[in-house]
């Protein structure tokens, strides 16, 4: 049987705050730094619009400038070579260059992935899954995502990666699962 695994890419597999928290400093002279983002909603953060906000990562280029995390190929490698199939599914599609751009980065830091997956801001990335019965885990920044993930009955395990934006969300009856780095990730046994 095919074990299906599912990762997001910001801020789960590569480092996005950083670039996006530069790039608004430098647009909106507003420098707050992404460890005082203490929710998902930076519009209301930096008092910018979701067009404002998507102007400024693409005029950054910020779908190419951000860095892996440096544990993240490594753990990619490892659950292929488990015999996984892995799915990337990304928030993105606020860039009509999303999909080129991504598959350029992946490329370019060489991640191996077997599909990606661009959803639009705000969908539920479960819906975008309906041709994959069930997967083993998913593991994701977004508070949200992975609650639509937990409750779909879809994914044996979900895991939410720790940052400022979810450290107020408290999972003990959702059957999340904290993790505080990918080094967390790394030591499970799959
Ligand atoms: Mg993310």
């Amino acid at each position: 049987m095919t074990k299906y695994a599912l990762f997001d890419l910001d801020d789960t597999l590569l480092d996005f705050k950083n670039p996006m928290m530069e790039a608004i400093h430098e647009e909106t002279g507003k420098n707050i730094h992404w460890s005082k983002w203490t929710s998902y909603n930076l519009l209301e953060t930096y008092d910018i619009s979701m067009e404002t906000l998507f102007e400024i990562l693409t005029k950054h280029e910020c779908l190419l400038t951000a860095l892996p995390f440096p544990l993240s190929k490594h753990i990619l490698d490892k659950v292929r070579k488990l015999g996984y199939t892995i799915c990337l599914v990304t928030a993105r599609g606020w860039s009509p260059e999303s999909r080129e751009l991504t598959e350029e980065w992946l490329k370019h830091y060489d991640f191996p992935y077997d599909e990606l997956i661009v959803t639009q801001v705000g969908d539920n990335k479960v819906d975008s899954l309906k041709h994959i019965e069930y997967f083993d885990f998913a593991i994701d920044d977004n508070h949200e995502n992975c609650e639509h993930f937990a409750t779909s009955g879809k994914f044996k395990d979900t895991f939410m990666m720790s940052t400022p934006w979810n450290m107020k969300e408290c999972l003990k009856t959702s059957g999340i699962k904290r993790i505080y780095s990918l080094n967390d990730f790394d030591k499970m046994k799959f």
